[in-house]
């Protein structure tokens, strides 16, 4: 079954105003999650639109990551109030915990991204985290969110890094499923390829533009937080779970088991993954081309102030064996590292320090 897109998006400038009559269609009691202080006001803006509404409300955060905690006891809450739907608010993490939430309850779900970090508010995909953010698995879900709102006011309150991140994880999208997927022949596979390496061209030439001048009358500001947001989901939706994660998805989980004193947005982590997997591909798979992507990356990312090496995630790879304990969990047998067209084994990855 192809889970291509969210029923209904709404996006740009007053997307939010305009969804309110849908999402008072759908539901009359939802369960509104968030999380961080830094977006307590905005949900609140949220919570008193509803209200106009007349749709009453049942307010929660996360406590920690998307945890099977927080799932629990926010899947109880629910229950116990007979909430209609999940309106999620937030980053990748709490529109993770409001579509699983809503999967497991059965009820429909709203996302309204509050930054431009991650195409979460889209897919069908949902990652469950420990308490202290390693990662665990994903969970495929039975279907995209109800309605997504994709509102510019709301995505401009976020913080620079969260767009920096969050353009980092769209670029994975072509690193990782134009080596997975180039032979696979099927034409919407190969069609969603092609998707994704407009996308990075489009990064690659608006990214620095949209960082300077972060406003919504701002076209290439546009056209990189839909790309993180609507574009990236997109692919996946539309390249099925062939488009999807290969090493450096597979080396951030990995980076994720360490657990650095602050830690790093997801984005962060994959980007320095992107080019792990280049090394690999130039090493492993005689990709004479890699290289020159490497160089172009590290300049772009560099540009970006994004993380080119494991170090500036903050993990010193020579401390308490990290660099072996990364390259053990890259590789475990359930890993994504297997869809890659060549073997790499821990050795692979420890002989080389990756220092970009
Ligand atoms: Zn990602």
């Amino acid at each position: 079954m192809y889970l291509v897109s969210p029923k209904r998006v709404f996006k740009g400038n007053k997307a939010w105003e305009k969804a309110l009559p849908e999402i008072s269609k759908l539901t009359k009691f939802p369960l509104i999650v968030g999380r961080s202080s830094s977006t307590n006001s905005l949900r609140q803006k949220i919570i008193q639109d509803l209200n106009l509404y007349n749709i009453n409300t049942v307010n929660e955060t996360l406590h920690f990551d998307c945890c099977e905690e927080d799932l629990n006891r926010l899947y109880k809450i629910s229950s116990k109030n007979h909430c209609d739907a999940i309106i999620a608010a937030g980053g990748g993490k709490v529109l993770d915990a409001g579509k699983i939430l809503a999967h497991q309850l059965s009820i429909p779900c709203i996302t309204v991204p509050l930054s431009a970090s991650t195409c979460a508010g889209w897919t069908a995909l949902g990652n469950i985290y420990s308490q202290q953010g390693q990662f665990i698995k994903d969970i495929n879900l039975s279907s995209c969110p109800d309605i997504l709102v994709f509102d510019y006011s709301f995505i401009k309150t976020a913080p620079t890094n969260t767009l920096t991140s969050g353009i980092a994880d769209s670029l994975a999208k072509w690193y990782e499923s134009s080596i997975t997927s180039s032979s696979n022949r099927d034409g919407l596979v190969q069609q969603a390829i092609q998707i994704s390496r407009v996308l990075r061209d489009q990064l690659f030439l608006d990214s620095e533009e949209a960082l300077a001048v972060p406003s919504m009358e701002n076209i290439a500001w546009r056209n990189v937080i839909e790309g993180n947001g609507l574009t990236a989901g997109l692919i996946g939706g539309i390249g099925g779970a062939k488009c999807r994660t290969a090493a450096a998805h597979a080396i951030h989980n990995a980076i994720t088991q360490l657990q650095p004193k602050k830690k790093p947005l997801h984005g962060e982590i994959v980007g320095v993954g992107i080019l792990i997997q280049l090394k690999l591909e130039e090493i492993k798979n005689d990709n004479k081309l890699a290289d020159q992507s490497i160089k172009q990356l590290v300049q772009f990312m560099k540009k970006l102030d994004l993380p080119t090496t494991i170090g500036e995630l903050g993990i010193d790879i020579f401390d308490n064996n990290n660099l072996q304990r990364i390259a053990d969990f890259t590789c475990r047998k359930e890993s994504e590292i297997h869809f890659l067209p060549f073997s790499v084994s821990p050795d692979d990855i420890v002989k080389n320090h990756f220092n970009f």
